[in-house]
């Protein structure tokens, strides 16, 4: 490519260039090539840690070598076409369509229309049923994996959980079957017998007539089923310890070392922290090794200690101490995952004399039983005094998170969240002298497919534009300030996060239609996705705002007990209808009424809610209640899942009927006769 003329004429080129220091030498004799491809700006991908992870572990293996390419922006995708030139790795130059692999990294459902630009740009055919054994393999990881069916037909292949070691059994794999001389079905078929690869040209789905999933099998017997999420023991794993350092600014630009993976959470809209189950974590000895060495490698003065929940770490002040001791120049330590409750004020302290400027927050909900019911369990008093503590030792700029749209969440949910920033504020406006600022940040929930959310609808557009204009209305002046996230990207978002297969139609003609960076501000256009749905013929409400059935099948989800058919995407940790919920710090699940074997368990629910024998018949008739009442109830009410199946008291008239029922810790009545179940406040 002429680089001057490409250069000349798009904004930053410094994305297009690589030379960072830290990069690794360019293999031309690598058996198996490989391009890692992140679907958004360099400035973006160059943040992802996983980026600098997968880059060293594939060069630093003799077999391969790996480039990096970044999507380009509107005016570099235009300059491209106009000068009739393919999209190059940034490394070698190297036109994608002539690389072995290209593996992109799927973060976020909002790059999807981004990852057809790199395609197209790259020379590449955009579905998988045109290409062949010519074409580069693509494959696909990252936590959007968990369904990968809204674009199941542009990919090869999926890998469903952690990296680190599928990536170099792949690469064995294409060692000895080279892609170009390997016939792309022999390939595939050897690829899914990998575990925690999904191939999905090998897995056929049918549907209901109502457009529901009826069952997906796989075409031939022998290939796993479900897929198995790949999980690593973090600690001793592979960690690049002299990552590339940018010669432009980008979002983060500190090294960065993740301290653990998992969370022992288990917030019930929180897809992060159920797939990334269970937790895992590096000793001290070995983070303070590593970001030594990464400090040296990297002259960074900025560390970030990353996780879900860095607070968790059990040896966190020990890591700090560890750190900031014998350092022979001044450095920052970031941590950008905090929980409020459990923290540690002897960190704050720590962090304070390094002279941080801010701390990271999120309550997520404005009352404590809205908090409760997503599981965020945090009592007011104890916000109170940890904000407290943090504002007494100099932290002058908080940053809280918050969401609305959340199931069961009302008007005075709202108010709610309006007055604990109220009084947020006045504690910091009374604590710090000097520049207080209290930045809120409030986003649309989406309900993501492997939480106990995921059988929720979500709010509409209307609903959730009024509740946006509602917060700006009653939200406090002063050092406050309120950023909403656009309502319409979270519903184009709920819509990709549980879409099918039958959703790729609709990316495609978006994409066609001039979509692209739809997580960016100024670049997206609803419009224009409202138009390729109706193009299409996909429905966005049926994606995103109706409550699933108790026996429905969810793409990239595990079927209902009993059924023959299940998914991809399954780690067998997953909440589902034999396995509601969670509990926290663990990977298994709890039980639950549904999942008690008829002669025995039921028996004993029964001794425990009734304290005296019924007949079979009508036992039966309140279990069917029980399911419907457990499955819409258990999720929002704050008792143990353990034990909230035996605090349902159902009327005698009810025991064969659809209800009322009533769950005695919450005080709320639900009727079950439709099958759309709805409830109200007493
Ligand atoms: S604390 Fe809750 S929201 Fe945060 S990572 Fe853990 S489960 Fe997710």
């Amino acid at each position: 490519m002429n680089h001057h003329l490409f250069l000349n004429a798009v904004q930053r080129p410094a994305r297009y260039v690589a030379g960072e220091f830290n990069q690794k030498p360019i293999k031309p004799a690598a058996t198996v090539k490989w391009c890692f491809a992140f679907p958004d700006v360099y400035e973006i991908g160059m943040s992802f840690t996983g980026i600098s992870l997968l880059y060293g572990l594939l060069n630093e293996d003799p077999r391969s070598s790996c480039e990096r390419v970044f999507a380009p922006w509107i005016d570099a995708e235009a300059r491209l076409a106009a000068l009739g030139e393919p999209l190059c790795s940034l490394e070698s130059g190297t036109p994608l369509h002539h690389f072995d692999v290209i593996g992109f990294t799927l973060q976020h459902e909002m790059n999807y229309s981004n990852v057809l630009t790199i395609l197209n740009s790259g020379g590449i055919p955009l579905f998988r049923k045109d290409r062949d054994r010519t074409h580069p393999l693509l494959i696909a990881g990252g936590s959007c994996t968990y369904n990968p069916e809204p674009v199941a037909d542009f990919f090869d292949a999926f890998v469903i959980g952690d990296g680190e070691e599928v990536v170099l059994e792949i690469n064995q794999l294409l060692a000895e079957c080279p892609v170009h001389q390997t016939e792309r079905e022999t390939l595939l078929r050897e690829l899914a017998r990998i575990p925690g690869i999904y191939v999905p040209s090998l897995y056929e789905i049918q549907y209901h007539p109502d457009g529901t999933i009826k069952g997906i099998q796989p075409v031939s017997p022998g290939f796993p089923f479900p897929v198995q999420a790949r999980k690593v023991r973090l600690a001793g794993a592979y960690f690049n310890s002299s990552p590339l350092v940018t010669s432009t600014e980008v979002i983060h630009d500190r090294a960065a070392i993740e301290v653990l993976r998992g969370c022992t959470r288990g917030c019930r809209f929180c897809q992060a922290g159920y797939i990334s189950r269970p937790i895992r974590e590096r000793s001290g000895e070995e983070i303070i090794r590593i970001s030594r060495e990464m400090m040296k490698t990297t002259g960074q003065d900025n560390l970030s200690l990353l996780s879900l929940s860095t607070a968790d770490h059990k040896n966190l002040p020990g890591i700090i101490d560890g750190l900031l001791t014998d350092w022979d120049r001044s450095i920052g330590i970031s941590l950008p995952s905090l929980r409020i409750d459990g923290f540690d004020l002897r960190v704050a302290t720590r962090l304070a004399e390094l002279h941080q400027s801010g701390f990271t927050f999120a309550p997520e909900a404005g009352t404590t039983r809205l908090r409760k019911a997503i599981s965020k369990d945090l009592g007011e008093r104890e916000i109170m005094a940890t904000l407290e503590g943090v504002f007494q030792r100099g932290w002058q700029t908080i940053k809280l998170y918050f969401q609305i749209g959340l199931p069961t969440e009302t008007m005075d949910d709202l108010d709610g969240m309006a007055d604990l920033v109220c009084r947020f504020r006045d504690l910091l406006v009374r604590k710090v002298r000097k520049r207080p600022k209290l930045n809120v940040s409030v986003n649309p929930h989406v309900p993501k497919p492997f939480t106990p959310f995921q059988w929720f609808g979500q709010d509409d557009l209307p609903t959730l534009k009024e509740k946006t204009r509602y917060l700006k209305r009653i939200f406090p002046r002063g050092p406050v300030s309120l950023s909403c996230h656009e309502p319409e990207l979270s519903v184009l978002e709920g819509v990709m996060a549980r879409g099918d297969r039958k959703v790729s139609q609709a990316i495609l003609r978006a994409w066609q239609l001039g979509c692209r960076f739809d997580d960016w501000r100024e670049t997206f256009q609803y419009s224009r996705w409202l138009q390729a749905f109706e193009e299409t013929g996909i429905d966005p409400g049926f994606y995103n705002q109706r409550e699933r059935g108790e026996d429905e099948i969810f793409p990239g989800k595990p079927s209902p007990a009993g059924s023959s058919a299940s998914t991809s995407g399954s780690n067998g940790t997953a909440p589902s209808k034999t396995r509601p919920l969670m509990t926290a710090g663990t990977a298994a699940a709890a039980p639950c009424v549904e999942s008690v074997p008829k002669t025995t368990g039921m028996t004993s629910i029964h001794h425990r809610f009734t304290q005296k024998a019924l007949p079979w018949s009508i036992w039966s008739g309140r279990t069917q209640i029980w399911r419907k009442a457990h499955r819409i109830c258990a999720p929002l009410c704050h008792k143990k899942p353990r034990r909230h199946p035996m605090n349902f008291s159902i009327p005698p008239q009810a025991a064969n009927s659809a209800g009322p029922f009533v769950c005695v810790f919450q005080k709320r009545e639900f009727h079950a006769g439709s099958g759309r179940s709805t409830s109200r406040k007493h």
